[in-house]
């Protein structure tokens, strides 16, 4: 969330998973650029880039 150049990954304010956190999310998909700092620099290695 704190990487990503296009400021476009949030926490989901109205969710929560089983962990009891707000998952991150990507809002306005259309300005993501594939850079893929966001899977590089995800703590939990969960996130993959398709595009
Ligand atoms: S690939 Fe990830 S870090 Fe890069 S613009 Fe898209 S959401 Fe942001």
């Amino acid at each position: 969330m704190h990487f990503c150049p296009q400021k476009i990954i949030r926490l989901a304010p109205d969710r929560m998973n089983p962990s009891g956190y707000h998952p991150a999310e990507v809002v306005e998909q259309e300005r993501c650029t594939s850079c893929r700092i966001c899977a590089l620099m995800c703590p939990d290695v969960v996130i993959e880039v398709y595009r």
